[in-house]
């Protein structure tokens, strides 16, 4: 626990007294695991760049990439190979002197079929699966599928040395055995090293970068709830090592969060210092004007922090002039280490959604404000400079939702000032885009994929959602898109409270007749997430919400329907299940995440693309649960059910979880 003193009228922890000395200070942010790792993430590159056209010196370290480089590797897997032969010389002890437990006994077989094995042949494949993903064989589709096989194959053998969790490669959906939701579960997490392998990361990979770079403050960013445990485990590692650090995390997950932090002051005495909600480029920087003396803490926006009275939630909230933001600072991040053969970068023209009304949706919940932009001579002018400083021709539009009339100026500008990048970004079905030309021009200036939240193919449901499309628009759009050669990938779901069977099925029908124009599906069953207006005023939507106890950290809850209409949750989960077993093998695919088929159309031009299928050999039988599909964002495990007693468990992918 950090020791208060005072310094004049300000309190300040040791940590923070320490730095107060006018300098400029040094700053670590770290990316924490668990991230796709073909491309970095926008956030830390946004703070750096703050911080920077500031004078203070930032070091940003990416350690979801140097997390998998460093599984990949032969050092680490002959530690790992030690790890688990220690561990079995323990079992096997304990086994002659008394009993093995039944699980212990398991966890034994584990290990002895993992020593058993050829390392040196998977180190060696692992190596060549790396260069696979780096270099031109990516294009070789069987190539790529072998090595995600590789990668996914050495993930099992690192889990067994943290069993019983199970640690994977993408999609995201790594199980430590504790539930994030939960704090008392989080706080034992963070502190077992049997299962917590990110305790060894930190130790491998984070530590000794601390160490070596003598930061003032280390900033963690946590985007979403599968880099909660990781993320976490990173700040109290670093601040029981180096106790005169301040360490201070932000990120949209630390945001949804903010009305539970202020209750858990444990965070506040033994992982961070201080937490920063909402959008945290200039929140930062102020903290760091803080920490020197020249400004108080409590005249940080946006910041929650810890002091001898209590934690302190400072109410003044700070939103970012989208127009006044330097550009991302990618300086000093690994860019040739990404899982991908050409680098890729994120960009975000705009802020919050246009939208902004889908009733489901709490995507607006990372801004204080709703939406923001810039022009689109800005945008192109940002894109280019990117494009010549980091020698990048790939561009993941991070969007929420991309605005069409900025959609429309942006791409006309692309094709008028001949930028030449290939980009992909998150659309919604509009009555504007109906003009082929238009989406001629789209693709002529670099859009490859295209990924719209549909939701549903029922009008009176989209009507309840507040999505408000005609279904004659999404037909319309996706054709047309289709058309000039963009790859559509659609994501919908089932059980939208008030939703009937029928409605539901509309949406299935809808989707398998549209298989020419949907190059890539995703359905999911509806999630009552926590900042949404459904959550707020459940009963205007004839739902109840369930809070339970246990769950103190909750980003959605269980809910029933107050009236037996429609479908309720177990119903949408199984139709969810029905549909990847009976209807999904069409959009099976080898490769499967989002940055793959946006290189391979951009490699060969074109939206047809069979060679990236799964084919069924004859005989076997149809898709079932194990199937691939191509996969927007990582995945996590639905928390909210995955506790419950009866209830099926199965996997949803948080959509559109952007930075
Ligand atoms: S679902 Fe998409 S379009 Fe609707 S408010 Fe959310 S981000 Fe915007």
């Amino acid at each position: 626990m950090s020791t208060l003193i005072h310094i004049g009228k300000k309190e300040l922890t040791v940590a923070e007294a320490a730095i107060g000395s006018g300098r400029k200070l040094k700053t670590m942010l770290l990316f924490p695991p668990e991230w796709v790792p073909t491309a970095p993430y926008l956030a830390l590159p946004s703070l750096t760049a703050v911080l920077r056209e500031q004078g203070h010196v930032v070091v940003q370290r990416d350690v979801n990439i140097e997390m998998y480089d460093l599984f990949f590797s032969d050092s680490f897997l002959i530690w790992v190979k030690a790890r688990m032969a220690m561990q079995f010389r323990a079992l096997q002890e304990k086994e002659r002197t008394g009993w093995l437990t039944e699980q212990e006994a398991d966890q034994k077989a584990c290990l002895a079929a993992k020593l058993d094995l050829d390392l040196f042949s998977l180190i060696e494949r692992a190596e060549s699966a790396k260069r696979i993903v780096r270099g031109e064989e990516f294009y070789d589709a069987e190539k790529l599928e072998g090595a995600l096989n590789t990668f996914r194959e050495v993930m099992q053998y690192i889990s067994a040395a943290y069993y019983p969790a199970s640690i994977v490669f993408y999609p995201m959906e790594s199980n430590l055995g504790y539930r994030p939701g939960v704090s008392r579960e989080v706080f034992a997490c963070l502190d077992d090293d049997q299962v917590n392998v990110y305790r060894d990361v930190c130790r491998q990979l984070v530590l000794p970068a601390v160490s070596k770079e003598a930061p003032d403050v280390v900033g963690v960013s946590i985007g979403t709830q599968m880099q909660l445990l990781a993320g976490l485990t990173f700040c109290k590692m670093v601040k029981e090592a180096f106790p005169h650090i301040h360490v201070t995390v932000g990120g949209n997950v630390i945001t949804r969060l903010q009305e539970e932090l202020p209750n858990h002051e444990r965070f506040f005495a033994s992982v961070f210092d201080s937490a920063i909600l909402y959008e945290g480029e200039h929140a930062l920087l102020w903290l760091l004007e803080a920490l020197n003396g020249e400004r108080s803490l409590a005249a940080v926006p946006n910041l929650i922090y810890r002091d001898e009275a209590g934690v302190h939630v400072n109410k003044e909230i700070y939103t970012e002039k989208t127009t006044a933001l330097p550009l991302p600072d990618f300086d000093g991040l690994p860019l040739d280490s990404y899982f991908s053969p050409v680098r890729i970068l994120p960009y975000l023209a705009t802020r919050g959604c246009y939208w902004g009304r889908c009733t489901f949706c709490d995507h607006g919940q990372g801004y204080f404000d709703q939406y923001r932009g810039m022009s689109a001579h800005e945008v192109v002018r940002q894109v280019k400079a990117l494009k010549e400083k980091y020698q990048a021709t790939h561009f993941l539009f991070a969007d929420e939702s991309y605005p069409p009339a900025l959609l429309k100026k942006v791409c006309q500008l692309l094709v008028e000032q001949n930028v030449g990048i290939k980009w992909t970004t998150l659309i919604r079905f509009e009555e504007s885009l109906q003009d082929p030309e238009l989406w001629k021009l789209a693709a002529k200036s670099g859009c490859c994929t295209l990924y719209y939240g549909m939701e549903s193919a029922n009008e009176r449901v989209l009507g309840l959602m507040d999505k408000h499309v005609k279904k004659s628009v999404i037909e319309n759009n996706l054709k047309q898109a289709a058309a000039a050669g963009i790859w559509n990938h659609v994501m919908a779901f089932y059980g939208f409270p008030g939703e009937t069977r029928e409605e539901a099925e509309e949406t299935r029908r809808f989707i398998l007749d549209h298989q020419p124009s949907i190059h890539s599906v995703e359905l999911f069953y509806f999630v009552a997430y926590r900042h949404t207006p459904m959550v707020r005023t459940p009963e205007k939507f004839g739902i109840t919400i369930h809070k339970q106890e246990d769950y103190d950290l909750p980003l959605d809850y269980y809910y029933t329907l107050n009236e037996p209409v429609g479908l309720t949750c177990l119903d949408a989960m199984q139709l969810c299940e029905e549909f990847y077993q009976n209807d999904f093998e069409p959009w099976a695919v080898r490769v499967n995440a989002r940055e793959h088929v946006f290189l391979y159309i951009s490699k060969y031009g074109t939206n047809r693309l069979p060679q990236i299928y799964a084919k069924r050999k004859a005989g076997e039988a149809a898709a079932s649960t194990g199937v691939a599909g191509l996969v927007t964002w990582p995945v996590a495990r639905g928390e909210a059910e995955a506790g419950k007693e009866g209830e099926p468990t199965m996997t949803r992918v948080v959509s559109h979880a952007v930075s």
